[in-house]
């Protein structure tokens, strides 16, 4: 776990570790979780590594919306779209967030709790 720059995410964006892509633009990379906590649970991701939303500012303001499409066409891909689905991001220690490196995960194929754990 590290807060301050590289992560596991920036080794998959390289390739230096091989991952599940399920979608990718010039800004954006999506990728099966490694353990899933659905029967669909993918990981979104800005290429260029922001730590969280939390650490966001205006110019990041595009790829945080481009982050949002991509999380959609995901789950279109995954077929998951009209039974309804989640897009959850974690931030800090108390949101859960164990990868410092921002991520939506878009979760779905069963019904979904709430409130969540
Ligand atoms: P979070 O706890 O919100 O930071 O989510 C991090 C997620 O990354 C967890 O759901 C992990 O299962 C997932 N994860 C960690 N390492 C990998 C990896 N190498 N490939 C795919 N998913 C991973």
């Amino acid at each position: 776990m590290t807060q301050d720059g590289d992560t596991i995410f920036g080794k998959i964006v390289r390739r230096e570790i091989p991952a599940t892509i399920v979608y990718e633009t010039d800004t954006v990379l999506a990728f099966r979780d490694i353990s899933p906590a659905a029967p669909s649970h993918v990981l979104v991701i800005p290429k260029r590594p922001i730590v969280s939303v939390a650490h966001a500012t205006k110019d990041d303001a595009q790829l945080i919306g481009e982050l949002m499409l991509a999380a959609a066409e995901v789950a279109r891909q995954e077929g998951i779209a009209e039974g309804g689905y989640r897009i959850v991001t974690n931030i800090g220690q108390h949101g859960g967030q164990t990868v410092f490196h921002l991520h939506l995960h878009v979760l779905g194929g069963r019904p979904m709790e709430w409130p969540p754990g």
